[in-house]
C-alpha cells in the first residue's frame, strides 16, 4: 500500500527523532517480519549499540544507516507501520518490534498482514534484499528522464500500467500514483508499451513526476493503514482523481470513472479522457 510518497512521508517525520539516536534494547514479537537474520536474538544483538546516522529511501526500502557501517533496511509493503512515540505502556495491535533509543523514545514496527519485514545489512553489504539491488530510477530522481522511460517501453507488448508498476522500470510507483499518472497523462491503462508515441511518453513522464511530488505535498494518501511516522495521516487521499473513485465524475470531463482489472490489478480510470485503444499502433515486427 505505501507507495514512494507515503514511504518518503515517513521517512521525512521520523528523520528528526531518529538520526543521531542510538538503539538501546529491541523487543521482537513477531520474528516473521525479520529478513535478515531471521531469528530475534542475532538481529536484536547487532542492532543495539548502533546510532542512526541518517534516514534515507530507494524506491519504497526506508533505509537506515547506522554507525559502524551497515544498514537497517525497512520494507512496509502492504499494511507495515513505523510509529515513534515516547509512551512505554501504549501497545498498537499487531505490534512486531520495538526498539528503544537512548533518549527513552520508542520506534514501532507495527504490521496487520505481516507482509513487510526488515533486513539489518552489515557493512559489507550481506543481507541487501534481492529487491532493492533490481530497482529502476526513482520517481522523483533526476535519473528518471523522459529518454529513461522511452527506453523502458520501447518494444513492450505488455500493458503500460503492468510496466509501471514493476520497480525494475521505475522505482516507488504502486497502484494508485500509477491510476493516477496515467490519468493526468491521458492514457488508457490497457495501451501497450510499444504504442505510446514520443510526445505520449513525455506527457507520460511529466505526468509521473507530477503525482508523485503532490502526493509527497500531501504527505501520502491515508486509505487503510497508512500513517506517518508520528501517527498522522496524509492529505493526498483528497486530491486523487481516479484511485478509489469508480462510478464518480470525472473532475476533467464529467465522465464516470470506470473500474477495470489490468495486469492483475484493481485499475480505476476514465473511457473518455482515457480513450481505449482499438488497434494498437505498434510497429510492425520481423
Ligand atoms: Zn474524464
Amino acid at each position: 500500500m505505501p507507495e514512494l510518497p507515503e514511504v518518503e512521508t515517513v521517512r521525512r517525520t521520523l528523520a528528526p527523532h531518529l538520526v543521531g539516536r542510538t538503539v538501546t534494547a529491541v523487543e521482537v514479537y513477531d520474528a516473521g517480519i525479520l529478513r535478515h537474520p531471521t531469528s530475534p536474538a542475532p538481529f536484536a544483538g547487532a542492532l543495539v549499540g548502533r546510532r542512526v546516522r541518517a534516514l534515507g529511501r530507494r524506491g519504497k526500502y526506508l533505509r537506515m544507516a547506522l554507525s559502524d557501517g551497515g544498514e537497517w533496511i525497512v520494507h512496509l509493503r502492504m499494511s507495515g507501520r513505523l510509529l515513534w512515540h515516547r509512551e512505554r505502556e501504549r501497545r498498537e495491535r499487531f505490534l512486531r518490534l520495538r526498539a528503544m533509543l537512548d533518549d527513552g523514545s520508542l520506534l514501532d514496527y507495527i504490521d496487520m498482514r505481516r507482509l513487510g519485514g526488515m533486513y539489518l545489512v552489515d557493512a559489507d553489504g550481506v543481507g541487501v534484499p534481492a529487491g532493492l539491488g533490481r530497482l529502476g530510477p526513482d520517481a522523483v530522481d533526476p535519473a528518471f528522464t523522459p529518454a529513461h522511460l522511452a527506453g523502458v517501453v520501447r518494444g513492450r507488448r505488455a500493458t503500460i500500467k503492468g510496466i509501471l508498476l514493476d520497480q525494475r522500470a521505475v522505482a516507488g510507483l504502486g497502484n494508485i500514483y500509477v491510476d493516477e499518472a496515467l490519468h493526468a497523462a491521458r492514457l488508457h491503462p490497457t495501451r501497450t508499451g510499444e504504442s505510446l508515441r514520443p510526445a505520449e511518453v513525455r506527457r507520460l513522464h511529466a505526468a509521473i513526476v507530477a503525482v508523485v511530488r503532490e502526493g509527497i505535498r500531501a504527505q501520502g494518501v491515508s486509505f487503510a493503514l497508512y500513517r506517518d511516522g508520528e501517527g498522522r495521516p496524509g492529505e493526498m487521499g483528497e486530491r486523487l482523481r481516479v484511485y478509489g473513485r469508480a462510478g464518480l465524475a470525472c473532475y476533467a470531463c464529467g465522465g464516470t470513472i470506470a473500474r477495470a482489472r489490468v495486469a492483475g490489478r484493481g485499475t480505476a480510470y476514465c473511457p473518455r479522457c482515457q480513450p481505449e485503444p482499438r488497434r494498437q499502433t505498434g510497429r510492425a515486427r520481423c
